[in-house]
């Protein structure tokens, strides 16, 4: 690894920049993949449109491209969800709906883990819906709003959900409908199925910014708290339960592929975002909404490769000592 050498108290943010810039600029005209249609309203999105944003557990904030433009959280909303089930009933509970093994299938996949009659992990539409069952509060409504102000708080500000994408899903999801209910044949969720991927549909379209993205990264890799508005977001001591699954099952089934190549936890989500984070360090976070056939944004899975190689952020880098990203800083 080469940079320069420290200087007194001035972060080294320039030399980060620069390193952002040059990937922005290396796949910026990769055109490869597709725009997510089968919920139409995705289909909308600008195809050419994409940001990267890395912010730091010390509130260092580098972006570049599209790092302001809008768009739905979609699966991105899903360990941030299972943090809220953990935080809510436990870790007992929670597991008694929702396994933590990897399923090496497609996110929407229509199966249960048959040892266990439950979602393999929470990372995949059964479980996530699994986790909105248990998150979900009365009035339903409630219930999204507690979801909405605590990943507002996460960003840092106040975030709102896109409610064209909303009834978009809610009138074409019947794969997720069907999902639910074999879930409810089997006991996993209560007999509140509606309420159940009402609570789901609305987390997915929470509209997000690549930087609103980086900065819930960060927050997870600071323990809870947000680096910049310095607020507990999140009980820490979950924190590494979700990490864990991001990292065995947060890009479905690329997963093996992505923790081999990259080595971070991880999550995208079918709107084109992709997010990691580097425990005790960073987020970092890339929006581009054509993706690949498992669904993950090509250009994100590009920079994120690059991003994580040239800073040395794999968890199992030998170089990585647990501070590997600080050093550029100083
Ligand atoms: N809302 C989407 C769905 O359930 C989320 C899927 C995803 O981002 N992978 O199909």
């Amino acid at each position: 690894m080469q940079h320069s050498p420290a200087s007194e108290n001035t972060p080294n943010t320039a030399e980060i920049q620069q390193i952002v810039d040059s990937v922005y600029e290396k796949y910026k005209n990769v055109d490869d993949g597709e725009v997510a249609t089968y919920i139409p309203e995705l289909g909308k999105a600008d195809p050419s449109h994409f940001g990267i944003c890395l912010a730091t557990v010390e509130g260092h904030i580098i972006k570049a491209g599209d790092w302001d433009k809008e768009f739905t959280i979609q699966s991105m909303c899903k360990p941030f969800a299972f943090q809220m089930a953990l935080e809510r009933w436990g870790r007992e509970k929670v597991l008694k709906h929702v396994g933590v093994e990897p399923s090496g299938d497609a996110f929407n996949s229509i199966e249960l883990d048959a040892k266990n009659t439950r979602p393999f992990n929470p990372m995949i539409n059964a479980g996530a819906i699994a986790v909105s069952s248990l998150i979900k509060q009365e009035p339903v409504e409630a219930g999204v709003q507690h979801f909405l102000t605590t990943m507002s708080k996460a960003a840092g500000r106040e975030l709102k959900i896109d409610q064209d994408v909303l009834n978009s899903e809610t009138l074409t999801g019947n794969r997720n409908r069907a999902i639910a209910y074999l879930m409810r044949n089997f006991g996993i969720i209560d007999e509140q199925v509606n309420e159940s991927l009402h609570q789901y549909f609305a987390q997915c379209s929470v509209l997000v910014t690549c930087q609103d993205v980086a900065l819930m990264a960060a927050t997870m890799a600071n323990m809870g708290m947000n680096p910049l508005t310095g607020e507990r977001v999140f009980d820490f001591q979950f924190i590494k339960y979700v990490l864990t699954v991001m990292f065995t099952c947060g890009l479905y089934d690329y997963a093996g592929g992505w923790a081999y190549e990259v080595g971070l936890p991880a999550k995208s989500g079918v709107g084109g975002g992709i997010f990691g984070v580097v425990n005790r360090q960073l987020g970092i976070s890339v929006y581009s909404p054509k993706l690949d056939a498992q669904g993950n944004s090509v250009r994100g899975i590009l920079a994120c490769k690059e991003l994580a190689g040239h800073f040395g952020l794999h968890a199992f880098e030998f170089t990585n000592v647990g501070s590997s990203f600080m050093q550029w800083l100083l």
